[in-house]
């Protein structure tokens, strides 16, 4: 694989005692051996939201998860309606699909008053 932490792009592998080969620093190392052994994404995504004036709201994982869960939690917001006020930072969906990380909202939303309630 190629580590992408850095410009210089190591082609990294794993031998078969789990020794990690061709990386150019300690920060390519210690990627490799996350993403052969247990490789996690943080995910960004949107949810639909009722009470304010925007259709959807941004969220993200609080951490990275599971990279074998990316698409099923991405599916899992499709489910999720949520009712303003939203505020930045609020844990809108907990312990996502069993992995004790929660999605958080990345802007703040909102009540929106009708125009019959303004008037
Ligand atoms: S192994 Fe180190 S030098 Fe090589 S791409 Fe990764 S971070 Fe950059």
């Amino acid at each position: 694989m190629i580590c992408i932490v850095c410009p210089k792009s190591c082609r990294l592998r794993m031998a078969e005692s789990g020794e990690i080969q061709g990386q150019g620093c300690a920060r390519g190392e210690e990627y490799g051996r996350s993403e052969f052994m247990n490789p996690v994404r943080t995910v960004t995504s949107t949810v639909r939201i009722s009470g304010t004036g925007q259709p959807r709201c941004p969220v993200k994982t609080g951490r990275p998860i599971p990279k074998s869960k990316v698409l099923e939690a991405v599916r899992f917001l499709d489910g999720v309606e949520l009712q303003a006020p939203v505020l930045t930072g609020d844990a809108v969906c907990r312990d996502i699909l069993g992995t004790g990380v929660d999605f958080i909202a990345t802007r703040s939303l909102h009540i929106q008053k009708s125009k019959e309630d303004s008037q």
